[in-house]
């Protein structure tokens, strides 16, 4: 099996009965930035910024996080590049900036904590644009968010930044392209505004780890309740499917980049939903590859709402288990 997935690497994500998805890429380091150049991913879905700053002594200076930006969007200019805008607080410390808190995932993360310190987001944004000029495949996702209010902030600081990155360029000849902007949905209550969100960005993204941990109250890194804790959870793919049906309804796009749509039951799932683009850790590129280009929408769906009937995410497996073994 692994030869015929190594030559189908190149080949694209397409079902044999014509279902076109593409597949994108997850990055941080600066090593798995070396890969996208040469892998088969359309993109990156998520570039977690957090991680840079996570491994510094102080908040990168704007014109480090130029040359870091600048280094991504290089790497594959002609595709999307989807940078998240720093997403710290809960699981993820900065050593430089403590937070001390009782419910730290309940507390000041993503963009709660940058929208309360503006300057680290504009700094950050600016550098996302200057590092930019003259391409045109920078996008910005807005992690954590709750409300259309935070959204709206947020797109006013990212306003700022541009018309500032515009007026200190005038007179040279390079461009400054708007980005597409983005957000998370990772919080359930978004669950409950997406129209009105949809009239406020250019695209969602399901963050189904945090979704997952929110929608059932349970710690994602705790291993007390580990056991809890599924994004195969009955609820979970519930809302899953309701988002992309949304999404679509609003014609707005939708990427999974939580770490289901890296894994291949789950990729299936999300495909029988509709989805059509999925974000992943690099190493899952062509395991998915090949199974979406094996495996056909009819089955997809037909998996999906076996699913959908269970009661548990045991059954879930059950029924993914016997799937894949019969699919080789
Ligand atoms: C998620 O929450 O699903 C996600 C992709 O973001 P992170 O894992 O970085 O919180
Ligand atoms: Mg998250």
């Amino acid at each position: 099996l692994a030869e015929r997935i190594a030559e189908e690497a190149d080949s694209p994500s397409e079902s044999p009965d014509g279902w076109r998805m593409s597949l994108y890429m997850n990055a941080g380091l600066s090593t798995e930035i070396e890969m996208a150049g040469n892998s088969q991913s359309a993109g990156i879905g998520l570039y977690r910024t957090e991680i840079p700053f996570m491994l510094r002594e102080r908040f990168p200076s704007e014109q480090e996080q130029v040359l870091l930006y600048r280094q991504i969007l290089e790497s594959a200019p002609t595709q999307p590049i989807t940078m998240r805008t720093l997403d710290v607080g809960g699981d993820k410390p900065l050593p430089y900036f403590p937070i001390s808190e009782e419910n730290p995932f309940l507390g000041w993360r993503g963009v709660r904590l940058t929208l309360d310190h503006p300057e680290i987001f504009l700094v950050q944004v600016r550098a996302m644009l200057r590092a930019s000029l003259g391409l045109n495949n920078l996008q910005i996702m807005l992690p954590m968010i709750t409300s259309v209010s935070e959204v709206k902030e947020a797109k006013r600081l990212i306003d700022q930044a541009f018309y500032e990155i515009g007026d200190e360029i005038k007179g040279q000849d390079v461009i400054l392209h708007k980005p597409l902007i983005g957000i998370m949905l990772e919080v359930p209550s978004v669950l409950y505004q997406l129209p009105q969100l949809a009239r406020q960005v250019d695209f969602f993204s399901v963050g189904s780890n945090d979704l997952t941990q929110y929608l059932l109250a349970v710690d994602r890194n705790n291993s007390r309740v580990a056991n809890l804790y599924n994004c195969y959870h009955p609820a979970v793919l519930s809302a899953l499917y309701d988002i992309v049906k949304q999404a679509d309804h609003h014609n707005i796009p939708v990427t999974v980049c939580g770490e289901i749509a890296g894994e291949p039951g789950g990729a299936i799932l999300l495909m029988g939903m509709g989805y059509r683009k999925l974000s992943m850790n690099a190493y899952n590129l062509r395991k998915v590859n090949w199974l979406i280009r094996n495996v056909t929408l009819k089955e997809s769906k037909r998996l999906l709402s076996c699913a959908l009937t269970t009661t548990s995410h045991e059954e879930v497996f059950q029924h993914i288990n016997e799937f894949l073994e019969h699919k080789g």
